[in-house]
């Protein structure tokens, strides 16, 4: 990724004097070095020299439109700046865009507060009437209100700063599908070129049996290298196999992990869909092998899904590099706990859980699939972490794509699962299991999802909201009438 940056702009107009202007820069090159100094952002902030003209205006945001590792802009009015000013930069400004609601003040200075104070200090002000510009245009962007300083307002820029990038990025997404949708499946199905209208999303599809060469050419040395990495790694779950027959099977996910990285990275795709039923001549359902390529970032679907494979490596991207992440994975929703006080959702999938959801040891088990034609497959088995995640199906209604967020909460099952060969997780769904479902399937939700601990329903909101398309949130705050009313209204919004 590019070593991505945001500007800070910060507005004025030149009716106050020189030394007001001294003052407001002064100001805000402040604020910028507080927040870089922070270390709460992921993402340096470089300053702007005031916005005054709209000469100027438009020129830095058309700067900031070509500048490469400009990911957007964050904007603040110190003082009064007539937002008429503002219309043509606005206009043809391009990148996530950031208002900040602040003041360099924290408390009012009742002893000395002057007239000279007020107009030089004046964001309630100046910040209405830029934000209504905004508003005015129809721009989506984000407001963050609050003093500068405060840690709240900042995990908050970094918050949004994850969004932007997720904004920048999905542009640059490219998923392989290796073979077609599974045949007659409804919800993993979608309109390709929306996709990449709305999120910039290449979905290119091969022959399954051109992948399978990449795998067939992987050498010997490699492939024994990496499986001795993974029994170095994980725990060998023989249950009562042979152990050079459980070798061999593992070598396969090895072989398979290694041809698909080495095709992926040669053709520059960063996500991939494998089905069950087209394995061409792949001798395992790739199991093993997509776990780790998950772990490295790559975006998976299963059975052709690769909307939810994009999901997958959109939320790898927007989580890079975040500081005790735990993780994100493609999840399955699959059997349900409904005694009562108990209830929840046991999410797996047939083999394709990202290890990095994982808590405690990793092992691996060579078991039957039960499903298609080949080999029995290696895979790596774990539970899953505790804790607040999100859950999220992007789903094509015909004429609009609708991303459904639900906030859940993952659990540790009651007991051990000893004889379910997968890795899984656990999670109640807000605001309940029966109104977190209900709501689910009236809004057409999946049962594969793209899951993370990391990431908010806000973030992932916002980043939907920029790409212009409908979202639906399921949580503590859901009630199915007002949800039904809402999907109502949004029909016809988005007509
Ligand atoms: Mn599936």
């Amino acid at each position: 990724m590019k070593q991505y940056k945001f500007w800070f702009a910060t507005g004025s107009q030149d009716l106050y004097g020189d030394e007001c202007l001294a003052h407001v820069a002064e100001h805000s090159q402040k604020i910028v070095e507080h927040l870089n100094k922070s270390g709460m952002l992921p993402y340096e902030i470089v300053w702007k020299p005031t916005f005054i003209t709209n000469e100027l205006i438009r020129k830095t945001f058309n700067e900031a439109n070509a500048d490469e590792e400009c990911a957007g802009v964050i904007t603040w009015m110190h003082t009064f700046s007539p937002a008429k000013s503002w219309i043509l930069g606005l206009q043809e400004y391009r990148k996530p865009l950031m208002h900040l609601h602040t003041q360099f003040n924290e408390e009012i200075p009742y002893d000395t507060i002057d007239m000279d104070f007020m107009n030089e200090n004046q964001s309630a002000h100046g910040d209405r009437e830029y934000g209504h510009i905004v508003s005015r245009m129809g721009i989506e962007r984000k407001v963050i209100v609050g003093h500068w300083a405060d840690e709240n307002v900042i995990k908050r820029i970094a918050s949004w700063m994850r969004t932007a990038i997720g904004i920048m990025e999905s542009s640059h997404i490219r998923v392989v599908r290796v073979a077609d949708n599974m045949r007659n499946v409804a919800v993993t199905e979608g309109d390709k070129v929306e996709a990449q209208i709305k999120f910039g999303w290449e979905i290119d599809a091969y022959p399954v049996n051109e992948i399978a060469e990449y795998v067939a050419d992987t050498g010997k040395a490699d492939v024994d290298t990496l499986v001795e990495e993974y029994y170095d790694k994980y725990e060998i779950l023989l249950e009562g196999r042979d152990p050079e027959e459980f070798k061999r099977h593992v070598a396969v996910q090895a072989q398979i992990e290694l041809g698909f990285e080495r095709f992926l990275k040669e053709k520059n795709y960063q996500a991939i869909v494998t089905h069950f039923g087209d394995l061409g001549a792949l001798k395992q359902l790739p199991g093993l092998a997509i776990q780790r390529l998950m772990e490295k970032g790559y975006g998976f679907g299963g059975e052709g899904d690769w909307k939810t494979a994009a999901m997958v490596r959109l939320m790898k991207i927007m989580t890079a590099g975040m500081k005790d992440a735990k993780g994100t994975s493609f999840m399955e929703d699959y059997t349900y706990n409904l005694v009562p006080g108990k209830e929840g959702i046991l999410q797996a999938h047939m083999l394709e859980v990202c290890p990095t959801i994982s808590e405690g040891p990793i092992g691996i088990k060579v078991t039957p699939l039960s499903m298609g034609d080949r080999e029995d497959p290696a895979r790596l088995v774990f539970t899953s972490k505790t804790g607040k995640g999100i859950a999220t199906s992007l789903v094509d209604l015909g004429n609009r794509f609708r991303l459904i967020i639900n906030t859940v909460d993952c659990k540790k099952v009651e007991k051990p699962m000893p004889k379910l060969p997968v890795a899984t997780a656990f999670w109640t769904p807000e605001p309940s299991l029966a109104t977190g479902a209900e709501a689910w399937i009236l809004a057409g939700g999946a049962h594969h999802t793209a899951f993370t601990y990391d990431l908010t329903a806000e973030q992932m909101g916002d980043w939907a909201a920029a790409m212009g398309i409908e979202v639906v949130y399921i949580d503590k705050d859901t009630t199915i009438r007002s949800l039904k009313n809402e999907m109502l209204w949004n029909s016809v919004a988005f007509r």
